[in-house]
């Protein structure tokens, strides 16, 4: 699996030159990933958006698109904006939902998740449990649909958004994950013998940023303290999450 995430590292290298060239710069700095690119006129609200995931899942299948409606008519699915809530979604339950497509997305994806777990229902505690690599394909099978679906309808400002905003999901699936991997990897080797300091901990996130990221990133703008704020790191039942 890593050799053919690594096969693809040259395209998503590719993919942040060509975004540091729409956004002006010479090199991307970590920050800059995340910057929107193209212009986005649709307002994607929550009831646009959810007659619309029920619509397009009906053309892959009419158990997911039920399954969609259900889980919106039941209100299952906390996604007003709240102070204080965090800004990412586990599962059906939780999200920040803005009238955006990464919300979107982040709502189809998580919809994936659950319709995933729905279909094991019947299965024993032991069969539910899914390693990271299948539990997310019918996470990204459904925000697959969306976004093919969305890209059909958009004007091209809006179809720059959508892909920069599926190229970034991509990336950071391939490139952060494999950047993450190798700095817990080198982490748990060098833990063996004694502990690290704050300062050897950060030079680890960079030296792993650098291998992956390439020439993409700019090296003196790249994010020391990832091991900091992800809170997979310190879950004792996700120790390799990023694997
Ligand atoms: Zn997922």
């Amino acid at each position: 699996m890593f050799a053919a995430v690594r096969e693809a590292f040259p395209d998503c290298q590719r993919y942040f030159r060509a975004k540091a060239r729409a956004l002006g710069v010479e090199r991307l700095a970590w920050y800059d990933l995340f910057a929107p690119i193209g212009t986005s006129a649709t307002k994607w609200d929550y009831a646009t958006a959810t007659a619309f995931f029920i619509q397009q899942f009906g053309t892959y299948s009419d158990w997911l698109s039920a399954f969609a409606a259900r889980a919106f008519r039941k209100q299952w699915i906390d996604a007003e904006p709240q102070p204080g809530k965090r800004a990412v979604a586990l599962c059906e339950r939780l999200l920040n939902y803005r009238p955006d497509f990464v919300s979107m997305s982040i709502l189809a994806h998580e919809l994936g998740h659950a319709y995933h777990n729905f279909n094991l229902i019947n299965r024993t505690a032991l069969q539910s449990h899914l390693a990271e690599t299948l539990s997310e394909t019918a996470s990204i099978f459904c925000e697959t649909i969306i976004r093919q679906a969305a890209l059909q309808q958009a004007e091209p400002g809006e179809q720059s958004a959508i892909l920069d905003a599926s190229l970034q999901g991509a990336a950071q699936l391939g490139i952060s994950m494999t950047s993450r991997f190798l700095f817990e990897q080198r982490v748990f080797e060098q833990r063996q013998q004694r502990e690290l300091a704050i300062s050897e901990l950060c030079a680890l996130r960079e030296e792993t940023q650098r291998e992956t990221y390439g020439d993409g990133l700019d090296p003196n703008a790249l994010q020391p303290y990832l091991w900091a704020t992800k809170i997979h790191y310190y879950d004792p039942g996700f120790s390799f999450y990023n694997y």
